[in-house]
């Protein structure tokens, strides 16, 4: 498991996400720690670089 920061598309705060590598490609709703709005994370792993991680945080509300 790997921990990755985000910051949070409502309230802009940084939040620590875990990051499970046996899936290249996910996407899961987290709620915001902060303000508890549901956040859409989408992670997708560098197959050629397995110590990097890109991690995007979206509002459902677009
Ligand atoms: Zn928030």
């Amino acid at each position: 498991m790997d921990i990755h920061t985000v910051q949070c598309p409502y309230c802009g705060e940084h939040l620590e996400v875990f990051i499970d590598r046996s899936v290249p490609r996910q996407e899961y709703i987290e709620d915001c720690q902060i303000c508890c709005r549901p956040i859409t994370l989408t992670v997708t792993l560098d197959l050629d670089d397995d110590t990097q991680a890109h991690v995007e945080a979206r509002s459902e509300e677009e």
